[in-house]
């Protein structure tokens, strides 16, 4: 063909083959479109009557026909194990093939299509070369055609400049390829992260507008269905949108929304009262996301709940404000009593009765330093979520009646037991005498002298229920849903001193056994009586024990 051109003709030619070549299938985006490519550039340089396009898969040994066309109809590709054909051969030498006559030289092409008029239409002549890459052999290029000797040595050299190309563009395809899987694989890791994040994150864009929330964000925006806010911009006049329970959030996410609108970063802490009076501490940030030219595109939001943190650090507070409130008179008097012991020792003083009431004093005074710091440590612990129970075989009654005993003496309250026989369960033995121990107290201290009080102690097959019964101050409603709240005294109680530590601490002890205490009075004046109920069984469910009793 070109054989009739002038050197500079032909040069130049060669010049512009090679460019074209260059940016063939650059434009590819899939097979099927590099297909198209080499087909188009196939067909401007030689017979491209029939052309396949076709990978191999060496793990499998298979053929597997990208597409193909014949006489300008494009065909589905199909797959062939590699057989005898002239493709197969090709694969397997890594050596192009030319067929001048396919009748003279060889078993047919194998061909996926092609019956016309129910006779089968065979090519007379073609081309196959090798698309190689690394001296692994990729795929084929083959072309055919119905004509005897359609091809000769030249275009065996253009297929296989083209077939170079095609390899080039494979490799690109297949990197984009797992470019592709590889960001599918983050996006889903990030999906997977966000949606386990306990924090609450929510994606803005550069309006304002949530374009993204993860599971904690519409939970803590009591959102049903994130459709209800995504893509609109969030602004102060347009909170009444919000469902009724999530404004309060909601007005506090304006702020952050508008300073990531204004490109800037913030990082504060929100205390947030719920319409349903429950309090959280939130800490917010919000970090404006910027591209790559620094231009601000929206930000990121996030809300890390801290109420449960604030508590601690708010009873810390607490316990040392009780601790160096309390603990100064017993240090008061110890070391009144330690001076005063000192100076009779050094005086020579030997009145044996005045030294031993003040060693009394000291050791009195002692004890009720170790036993505030005894409950200042155990609140700590119960909050903290570190309260341990060490479980043996107790026994309810036994204990009610001892920690009864040891008050007695000094009680001037009328106190009887009533046991049926024992109730020997699991526990924890030292925790549940402090909590027989503060109702006992209790009801000793909000009672008045010489009035009755009754501990009885009961069980079924499920459960065993203490109950202290005292005819003291009584508590209102209002009281009696409070009484287990830490720090809580009603105020008919506070002419007697106390911390308020006790129930909290008792009910946190009874819980952690798996049960669970409650209290029920008539009203002020009319007495109290406090309950406690334990799960006989460890593994027996902590609700069928109390619901059964409740
Ligand atoms: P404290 O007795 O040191 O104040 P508690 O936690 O033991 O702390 O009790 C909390 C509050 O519950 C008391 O201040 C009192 O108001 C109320 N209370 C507890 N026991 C009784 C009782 N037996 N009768 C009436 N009120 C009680």
């Amino acid at each position: 063909m070109s054989s009739s051109l002038t050197v500079d003709e032909q040069f130049r030619e060669q010049l512009e083959v090679a460019s074209r070549l260059g940016a063939l299938g650059a434009d590819a985006r899939d097979l099927t479109g590099l297909f198209r490519a080499l087909h188009y550039e196939i067909a401007r340089v030689m017979d491209g009557t029939v052309f396949l396009f076709a990978l191999y898969d060496e793990e499998t040994q298979t053929v597997e026909v990208v597409r193909q066309i014949d006489r300008g109809i494009e065909h589905e590709g199909g797959s062939f194990p590699l057989g005898k054909g002239f493709t197969s051969e090709v694969i397997r030498t890594g050596a192009p093939r030319l067929v001048r006559r396919w009748s003279a030289e060889g078993p047919p092409i194998r061909l996926l299509y092609g019956t016309e008029a129910g006779e089968l239409v065979a090519p007379q002549s073609g081309a196959v070369v090798p698309v190689l890459s690394g001296g692994r052999v990729l795929g084929v290029l083959s072309v055919q055609s119905y004509r005897p000797d359609a091809y000769d040595d030249a275009d065996v050299l253009s297929l296989g400049a083209i077939a170079a190309q095609a390899g080039i563009a494979i490799k690109r395809l297949r990197a984009m390829d797992q470019l592709a899987q590889e960001h599918e694989r983050r996006a889903q890791q990030l999906e997977a992260v966000l949606a386990s994040m306990n924090d609450a994150l929510l994606i803005v864009d550069a309006r304002g507008a949530i374009v993204r929330l993860n599971r904690a964000a519409r939970e803590l925006l009591r959102l049903d269905s994130a459709s209800l806010v995504l893509g609109q911009p969030l602004e102060r006049q347009r909170l009444e949108q919000w469902p009724s329970g999530a404004r309060e959030i909601t007005a506090a996410l304006v702020p952050a929304i508008d300073a990531i609108r204004s490109g800037t970063n913030i990082e504060e802490e929100v205390e947030i009262e719920l319409r349903e009076g429950e309090r959280r501490v939130l800490s917010m940030g919000a970090s404006v996301l910027r591209s790559a030219k620094g231009v601000a595109q929206g930000g990121v939001i996030v809300f890390h709940d801290i109420t449960m943190k604030r508590d601690l650090e708010q009873l810390r507070e607490d316990i040392f404000e009780m601790a160096w409130h309390d603990m100064q008179t017993p240090i008061t008097v110890i070391r009144a009593y330690g001076e005063l012991l000192l100076r009779r020792l050094s005086s020579g003083d030997r009145e044996k009765k005045l030294s031993k009431s003040a060693a009394e004093a000291i050791v009195r005074h002692a004890d009720r330093l170790a036993e505030l710091l005894t409950t200042l440590f155990d609140v700590h612990c119960l909050e903290a979520g570190l309260l341990s129970i060490s479980r043996w075989p107790t026994d309810l009654a036994a204990l009610a009646r001892e920690v009864t005993e040891g008050l007695r003496p000094t009680a001037r309250r009328q106190i009887e037991v009533l046991a049926d026989g024992s109730a020997v369960g699991e526990w924890d033995e030292r925790r549940l005498r402090q909590v027989l121990m503060n109702l006992l107290s209790n009801a000793i201290k909000y009672s008045p002298e010489d009035s009755a009080i009754a501990v009885s102690i009961g069980a079924d097959e499920r459960s065993a229920t203490v109950c202290v019964r005292d005819q003291g101050i009584g508590l209102d409603d209002g009281e009696l849903a409070q009484l287990f709240r830490r720090g809580y005294r009603a105020e008919s109680a506070r002419r007697v001193t106390g911390r308020g530590l006790g129930l909290y601490f008792s009910h946190g002890i009874v819980a952690a056994h798996g049960g669970r205490m409650w209290a029920e009075s008539a009203g002020h004046g009319q007495g109290s009586t406090f309950y406690f109920a334990l799960p006989l069984r460890e593994e027996r469910s902590v609700d069928g024990a109390v619901d059964a009793r409740a």
